[in-house]
């Protein structure tokens, strides 16, 4: 048997953290069985898929290397692989479970059912579907039909035993049949809901593991007697914990983003995103944190995927994030920082040589790429801005303008300017004027990168040149007159 997952993300929004895990774990388990990993596009319904949103998930997939073997731009032998252009197949089955009585038509109004249901909590009944249009007779239909009512095709449940749901991750759990609906299986507009369509698509493409979230638990009892309706096989199922946030509720924005995407957008590197959120639900011995791609290929296993909720730790994908720029080759990481560089408007128009010296100032301290901008944005700007808050702190104190007109002539006297040297001459400061070092280069620090946290100093003033440095200092001059 080839091992046959699938990821069958709904496209109504990007691809989230939860989404990105339940891929991934997908993905690893085919690579670990040398099976398949099929993409499907479950967009049957159009109320709320779009295909701004399809594009953005597949990016952001591609983007994390979970590249798929079959999907809608992959052709394989079970496509299409979006639900819209398998509607035929959807309405076949449905006709199938209609002519055997396993299916019936509904016409009960949306309204009719919330009252009802209403009425039932009231009453401290199930709130259920009560089966009103289950045993229609053929007049009854015609005159509802006649009514103008649009029917959906509900499916029969049976309403006695139970279901057990045999779940690699959580084990043996039984359902009990009484207290399931008779859910919808096609809405009135003819569009199949997600339970059946998985069901027929999961056979079809002969899915052979379904895992995906906690969430979807529920549905499993009920997706388990369509497939015994219409003949199928059953899969294996797992499903993986929720993720939740440091207070134990359910992952959200209030949290931290959910977004892969925003992810990216602050530079975190998709190695470290696959790591991280590998560990999110899995572990291999509890004490391992740092897993390449092929290690986690060759570890991952559904067995030791956790019962128990995933907390969703920030502080430790940065750490993470950090730890793996901290890694990088320095040619590397400026390619990497380039992009944001360009975003931020900077003009780099320095040798290749300088910029590369300059990020390898800054790689030790930054967890995300994105950060470069702000520690490095005065390198690139013809005219710094002042950080408000450092003016106040070193330059309305009155010994500012000695220290910077010392600091200029020294810096201007140099006839070698390298860091050595000017380390050398401004280090003598202190003891010239006799003040505390700490005063003296964070008002140097302000005058030449305009904030009081910065790359190390003697190193960025190398950088900056002779000319830049000492024509900010300049301005800082002017600015304290
Ligand atoms: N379209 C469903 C979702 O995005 C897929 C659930 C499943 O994997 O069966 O939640």
């Amino acid at each position: 048997m080839t091992v046959r997952v699938r990821f069958a993300p709904s496209p109504t929004g990007y691809l989230h953290l939860g989404g990105a895990r339940t891929a991934l774990y997908n993905w690893l388990f085919a690579k670990a069985n040398k099976g398949k990993f099929v993409l499907r596009i479950e967009d049957t319904d159009r109320t709320r898929s779009t295909d701004e949103a399809i594009g953005s998930i597949i990016k952001s997939l591609s983007r994390l290397g979970l590249n798929w073997d079959e999907g809608p731009d992959v052709d394989g032998d079970f496509g299409p692989y979006r639900q819209t252009e398998r509607l035929n197949l959807y309405k076949e089955a449905a006709e199938k479970l209609l002519n055997e009585g396993k299916a019936y038509f509904c016409y009960c109004l949306p309204e009719e059912l919330e009252k009802r249901r209403k009425e039932a909590l009231k009453e401290g009944a199930s709130p259920k579907y009560n089966g009103r249009c289950r045993n229609l007779a053929e007049e009854e239909r015609g005159l509802l039909e006649k009514e103008g009512r649009k029917p959906v095709i509900r499916f029969k449940v049976v309403q006695d035993g139970s279901i057990r749901v045999n779940d690699i991750i959580r084990g043996e759990i039984n359902f009990e049949n009484k207290f399931l609906d008779d859910l919808i299986i096609v809405r009135t507009d003819g569009t199949p809901t997600y339970n059946f369509a998985a069901v027929i698509d999961d056979a079809m493409m002969k899915i052979t593991h379904i895992i995906r979230g906690d969430d979807h638990l529920s549905n499993t009892p009920r997706q388990i007697l369509i497939y015994e309706a219409l003949g199928y096989p059953l899969p294996v199922f797992a499903h993986l914990p929720l993720i939740f946030g440091s207070d134990k509720t359910p992952l959200s924005k209030r949290h931290a983003d959910v977004a892969i995407d925003e992810y990216f957008k602050k530079g975190y590197l998709p190695e470290v995103l696959i790591n991280y959120l590998a560990l999110l639900g899995w572990s291999y011995d509890e004490k391992t944190t740092i897993f390449s791609l092929n290690e986690l290929i060759e570890k991952f296993s559904l067995g030791k995927v956790t019962k128990s909720p995933a907390i969703f730790d920030l502080a430790k994908l940065e750490w993470m994030n950090g730890y793996y720029i901290r890694q990088l080759d320095v040619d590397e990481l400026t390619d990497m920082v380039l992009p944001f560089l360009e975003e931020a408007g900077f003009k780099i128009d320095i040798p290749r040589g300088n910029l590369k010296k300059i990020i390898a100032l800054i790689q030790e301290r930054i967890k995300c790429l994105k950060e470069v901008v702000g520690l490095t944005d005065f390198f690139f700007k013809d005219l710094i801005e002042f950080d408000q808050g450092a003016v106040e702190k070193m330059f309305k104190k009155s010994e500012a303008m000695s220290i910077l007109e010392t600091a200029e002539k020294k810096l201007l006297s140099l006839s070698d300017f390298n860091v050595n040297e000017i380390e050398l001459v401004l280090r003598k400061i202190p003891e010239e004027l006799n003040l505390k070092p700490k005063q003296v280069f964070q008002t140097i620090r302000v005058a030449v990168a305009g904030k009081l946290i910065s790359p190390p100093l003697f190193e960025t003033i190398e950088l900056l040149g002779q000319e830049k440095s000492a024509e900010r200092i300049k301005r800082a001059k002017e600015m304290i007159n």
